[in-house]
């Protein structure tokens, strides 16, 4: 599989295409380890043609999974308690 690794930054575009708040500043809490913090500190991986999985740097667990699908986004957000908006 063809990933590339980048800073929660690059979640801005994809993510912002679905949700209207500020992303990069939303606080997430990990369901694989607890830890609270802010999309931007999260890591992002870019799956060429597949969308963007966005880990939790204290544990890797996937928070958030965005695929695109013809012209909408599929959305899984399993991996987060909560999210809270920018
Ligand atoms: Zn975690």
């Amino acid at each position: 599989m063809d990933e590339l690794r980048l800073d929660g930054n690059a979640a801005a575009g994809p993510l912002g295409e679905v949700f209207s708040f500020e992303v990069t500043t939303a606080e997430y809490a990990c369901r694989g380890c607890g830890r609270a913090g802010r999309l931007g500190e999260a890591m992002v991986y870019d799956v060429r043609d597949l969308g963007i999985i966005i880990r939790c740097p204290g544990c890797d667990y996937a928070l958030i999974r965005l695929a695109p699908n013809r012209d909408r986004y599929l959305v899984d957000l399993g991996g987060t308690s909560y999210l809270t908006t920018g």
